[in-house]
């Protein structure tokens, strides 16, 4: 059966070239990178020389690159990390109602403790308001997360803006890039955002390692305890294939950039105009402008995403419905209710996520497929078949 992935924004496979680049690193250059030895300066080399050439293709500091596990744990530590810095446990944070998980659900644990959170509203697009930011700001707010591009609907927020904003009040503004790096073009001197995350798995290296960008002067407290790895600031043993991978392939999604994300957008484009063509009572979720390159999100009326997901994974049709993380659970979407989406056509929702090998001919049997499962599944709906029976024309 033919198999189509579209779901890059899940994760990607790693690139050929990547690996190539890692394997030297599991066996033959093995050492311990904190070792004195001979075989843990290979590593440490290894370490240093991919730290430098990441600082380097993101105009940073070498000094400002800690690796960590994944996005995941980098956006705990920046946002746990500097909630720590307020000895009293009291202050005030500010995020928005589409971040990950990964950031939410630090800041749940964070009011559990005592600290107060506001989760800024979004629009109908998705996006964080500059206005909103500015009005929830109290003199005793220290720190502001928003992402810059969000996993689901893939808009794309005015982090620049919203930074200037924090920064005029003396806060600190953490950024999850981990949608937009390798994606999009990032210029985090520009953006001035005093922590960034990013993941290699989303740009076609390894699962299991990220980075916390940190701008010097910034000192989240420590996260991981242990020893004295990342110039003592988190504790473990460096996984050296996998940053060296990390580096690999940023560098070539970096080198490739705009013609991988050209290519992605047509192909993107072409599938979201043939969608909307062909299937009616269908919505576009997000931006049409301000958005992720590879994101198509619909939500089509009177169908389970869940049922449609299963139906297209049947023809061999690879996405998602919500979130990768969140997908084990029927929950509708926090992202796409925050957006005003009414909770039934929430959970009619299916993101597809373009890469660098989807063709044409993906579109085109992705598109088949879909509008077969989708007349298929609402066949089986009695609530569509009263509004068709009724001619009540466009329900959405
Ligand atoms: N933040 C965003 C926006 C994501 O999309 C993801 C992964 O899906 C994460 C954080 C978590 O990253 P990781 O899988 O590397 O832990």
């Amino acid at each position: 059966m033919r198999r189509i992935y579209l779901d890059h924004a899940a994760t990607t496979p790693v690139d050929k070239a990547v690996l190539a680049d890692m394997l030297p690193y599991f066996s033959d250059i093995a050492g311990n990178a904190n070792s004195l030895h001979s075989f843990g300066r290979e590593g440490a080399y290894a370490v240093d020389t991919a730290r430098r050439q990441i600082a380097a293709d993101l105009g940073v500091k070498p000094t400002e690159i800690y690796f960590t596990s994944g996005g995941t744990e980098a956006d705990n530590w920046a946002v746990k990390g500097i909630a720590a810095l307020d000895k009293n446990r009291g202050g005030h944070l500010i995020t928005s109602k589409i971040e990950h998980h990964a950031v939410l659900c630090a800041f749940e644990q964070l009011e559990k403790q005592g600290y107060a959170v506001t989760y800024l509203d979004v629009d109908g697009e998705g996006l964080v308001s500059p206005e909103a930011l500015e009005r929830e700001i109290r003199p005793d707010t220290f720190l502001v997360s928003v992402m810059l591009a969000n996993n689901e609907i893939g808009t794309i927020q005015p982090i620049r803006e919203l930074c200037e904003i924090a920064h005029r009040r003396k806060l600190i503004f953490h950024t999850d890039a981990v949608q937009a790096i390798g994606s999009i073009p990032v210029n985090i001197t520009a953006l001035g955002v005093d922590m960034l995350s990013f993941s290699a798995h989303k740009f076609y290296g390894p699962k299991g390692i990220g980075v916390l960008y940190i701008k010097s002067g910034i000192r989240p407290d420590k996260l991981i305890a242990g020893g004295h790895q990342e110039r003592s600031r988190r504790g473990g043993t460096t996984n050296v294939p996998s940053v060296v991978g990390l580096a690999a392939a940023l560098r070539l999604a970096l080198e490739n950039l705009d013609e991988n994300a050209e290519a992605i957008r047509a192909l993107r484009d072409s599938f979201v105009k043939r969608v909307e063509d062909t299937i009616p009572h269908v919505v576009y979720n997000g931006s049409r402008d301000k958005r992720l390159p590879g994101n198509a999100s619909f939500s089509f009326a009177f169908i389970e995403g869940e049922s449609l997901l299963l139906n297209l994974d049947l023809n061999g049709i690879a996405c998602s419905s919500g979130s990768a993380c969140s997908s084990a659970s029927l929950e509708p979407s926090h992202v796409l209710l925050a957006t005003g989406l009414p909770i039934e056509l929430a959970h009619g929702s299916i993101r597809f996520s373009f890469g660098k090998s989807n063709t044409s001919d993906d579109v085109a049997y992705t598109v088949e497929k879909l509008t077969e499962a989708v007349k298929k599944l609402r066949e089986m709906s009695p609530l569509f078949a009263v509004i068709e029976h009724k001619g009540e024309g466009e329900y959405v």
